[in-house]
């Protein structure tokens, strides 16, 4: 009789329902029960259990166990699991359990048979699978071929339950659209030729896909492949508040986390049907449940990702699958175009920003001077007002006219700018200097070309240098002054003390030149002390000593010292009512003010000439003076007087007016800047009034002693 051998092909309908069920949403340890039950139709079993290593698929990583609900369990031999992967093939043997154990427990078979399976794909073990049964016959050949044929199934389920757990879902066919819904892509081919800004484009998008597909909420954002980041570019449905990413516009994210991120790094479309199942998944927002994301491809890379959330497990099934990757697959042209005009727009919001900001004048000129834009610091360098953006301006015509009556040298400007049209390919330069206030402007002219190369006009540029050139100025003059003033009493002091040493004089005249260098000593002293008062005096670290003073007693104290310097040369005359308030004031800084005016007086004033010193009581002197009670002193010679040009500039520090006299004259220029400094430091004010070859009248302003400061 002919025996027919049994078969080994797996019960086929069998297998396919074991595929279905470890590709089922249902949570792993379900499926796995299940698994169990299902294998008992194959398979001759009395328990089982699956080992797995579900993060790395490392036999090393902390494993896994799901076993069957009631058995032998407490007698597995993690030996046995060991040398399964260890062979990297099935073992099949028997236990006897009683020679294992020192007490066995009474119900065991005094035999079990054990066949372990690794399950291994792709050279990786990812777990093993351990059946035991009693009784020689168990595992026939063709239940072991039944456990080979699931155990790829079983390695998938498991790398997908673990780290590697987004299920990639295969690009659909777009003959899987509905009729409908392929009219629909159609439509939207069409309105998408339209050029949109990319929020426009992406917004579109997005309303377009959450109505087809009943997502309720997604997002895209475009892949920085540079940086290896995501910019969130547009979402819609995510709650704001919270620790979603799609809270903030433009938000960058790094491609190394999340599902979007994946797919930005690999190009392929992932789906997750339920995040529950995924421990390690952190969804971008706390109720979404299943997600879906899909590139926007070109270039064989991602361009953007798309995703879409819902609330509600599964629910993506193919359908929604397949009209979201049809939307993607007609994106990536229109995107193109969006990005490159964003990046238009960004470039130029950007260059704008920076012409905006910039302190330097800039105007863009046509060949024939027509200002066509012009950042706000144009005008304001000028000293012009603010032009409008439609009004019409040529330069020069419409500059010139403006500031005619601050020119130094109208000329100049105009040939300047005869230049500019006589040789358009030359780069200009020029500085104009302007009165009232001083100014001087560094103009930079450059030729500007289209996009062909052809002429289009100029680009001036024009810097406001006034502050710069001053400190150069006073730069130089300082170097002047200290090599001049310090040199003369310098060059005397050595001249004579050489004198004194190279031989003996008579009692006299060695009194004399030994004075002379006193006097000369002192000289350069006071320089050195009116250099240091006027640092300590921008720096703000003088500080007043203020008391209740009679002005009276004041100048009475200095006349002793005054005559010494003034009587010998000039008559001097006091004016002081008996009548005055007390002032408030620092006795030694007011001393140095009057010092400082009535040494200039009679410097800069013939021998006998009258200086007239006066105090009065003033209200108000002057309209631009803070209101109130003042002391009003004036300091007034009939002097040289001082050119109407320099009369602002002589509180300038180094600032001298320059001519033969006052060379011959000799000084710092610091005195006026120190006093000035000082009388505004007790809240008064100072000027001058002055007729040249006439003389001057210098004023100045001190408190006085209000009821409130008496004791
Ligand atoms: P210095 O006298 O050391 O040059 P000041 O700061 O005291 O410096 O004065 C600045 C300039 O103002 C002087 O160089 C001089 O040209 C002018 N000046 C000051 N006082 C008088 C005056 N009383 N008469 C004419 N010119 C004066």
């Amino acid at each position: 009789m002919l025996t027919v051998p049994p078969t080994t092909q797996p019960a086929l309908p069998l297998l396919a329902t074991v595929a279905r069920l470890l590709s089922s949403d249902l949570v792993f340890v379900d499926r796995m029960h299940d698994l169990f039950g299902l294998l008992h139709e194959a398979v001759q079993f009395y328990d089982a259990r699956l080992i797995y290593w579900p993060q790395t698929a490392q036999p090393g990583a902390p494993r896994e166990q799901i076993g069957t609900d009631d058995g032998w369990h407490e007698y597995w031999i993690d030996d046995l699991t060991d040398l399964a992967v260890q062979r990297g093939a099935p073992v099949h043997t028997s236990i006897p359990f009683e020679k294992l154990l020192d007490d066995p427990a009474d119900d065991l078979p005094a035999e079990i048979w054990y066949y372990g399976i690794p399950i291994t794909w792709n050279e990786q073990t990812w777990g093993v699978l351990e059946l035991r049964a009693a009784g020689s016959a168990a595992f026939t050949a063709a239940e072991q071929a039944f456990l080979t044929a699931i155990t790829p199934l079983l390695a998938a389920a498991i790398a997908i339950e673990g780290g590697d757990s987004m299920l990639p879902v295969l690009a659909q066919r777009v003959d899987q659209l509905t009729a409908e819904q392929a009219h629909e892509i159609a439509i939207l081919r069409q309105e998408l030729e339209a050029p949109l800004t990319l929020n426009a484009l992406l917004m579109k998008l997005l309303h377009w896909v959450l109505d087809a597909t009943g997502a309720e909420a997604g997002a895209f954002s475009l892949v920085d492949h540079d940086r290896g980041e995501l910019v969130v570019q547009a979402h819609t449905g995510y709650p704001l508040a919270g620790a979603t990413p799609y809270g903030e516009p433009r938000r960058r994210l790094s491609w190394e986390q999340g599902l979007v991120g994946k797919v930005a790094r690999t190009g392929r479309s992932l789906l997750i049907r339920d995040v529950n199942r995924e421990p390690d998944y952190q969804p971008g927002s706390p109720n979404v449940r299943a997600e879906l994301a899909i590139p926007i491809n070109a270039d064989g890379r991602a361009l953007a990702v798309l995703v879409l959330s819902s609330p509600r497990s599964a629910a993506f099934g193919e359908g929604e699958v397949a009209v979201a990757q049809a939307l993607c697959m007609l994106a990536p042209q229109p995107l193109r175009r969006a990005l490159r005009y964003q990046e238009l727009l960004e470039t130029s919001t950007q260059l704008n920003q920076v012409v905006t900001s910039m302190p330097i004048g800039l105007a863009l000129l046509d060949i024939q001077g027509r200002v066509l834009r012009h950042n706000p610091a144009w005008a304001h360098v000028w000293g012009i007002g603010e032009l409008a953006s439609d009004e019409l301006f040529h330069v020069p015509w419409d500059l010139v006219p403006q500031i005619l009556a601050r020119l130094t040298n109208p000329m100049g400007l105009n040939d300047f700018c005869a230049n500019d049209q006589s040789s358009p390919t030359d780069v200009q330069t020029t500085t104009i200097r302007l009165r009232d206030p001083h100014q001087e402007l560094d103009v930079l002219s450059v030729p500007t070309r289209d996009s062909l190369g052809q002429l289009t006009g100029r680009l001036w540029l024009v810097s406001d240098v006034t502050r710069e050139r001053e400190a150069d100025r006073l730069k130089s003059e300082f170097i002047s002054v200290v090599s001049h003033e310090l040199r003369t009493p310098l060059t005397s002091i050595l001249g004579y003390t050489e004198l004194l040493m190279a031989r003996e004089f008579a009692p006299a005249e060695q009194r004399e030149f030994v004075k002379t260098v006193y006097d000369e000593a002192g000289h350069l002293s006071q320089i050195v002390e009116d250099m240091l008062g006027i640092s300590r005096l921008e720096a703000g670290s003088i500080k007043l000593n203020q008391w209740v003073v009679s002005m009276r007693q004041l100048i009475g104290e200095m006349t002793a010292q005054l005559s010494h310097h003034l009587s010998a040369r000039h008559r001097m005359v006091i004016d002081i009512p008996n009548q005055l308030p007390p002032a408030y004031i620092d006795r030694d800084k007011v001393k140095q003010i009057l010092f400082n005016l009535l040494i200039n007086a009679a410097k800069y004033s013939p021998r006998g000439g009258e200086i007239a010193l006066s105090v009065e009581e003033a209200d108000t002197p002057t309209p631009d003076h803070p209101a109130g009670r003042f002391l009003l002193v004036t300091v007034r010679d009939q002097g040289m007087g001082i050119p109407p040009e320099d009369l602002p500039r002589i509180w300038e520090r180094f600032y001298r007016v320059d001519n033969t006299n006052t060379r011959r004259i000799g000084g710092t220029g610091l005195g006026l800047a120190i006093t000035k400094g000082l009388v505004e430091l007790h809240g008064g004010r100072i000027w001058v009034e002055s007729t040249l070859g006439q003389g001057s009248a210098f004023m100045f302003t001190l408190p006085i002693v209000t009821e409130l400061m008496r004791p």
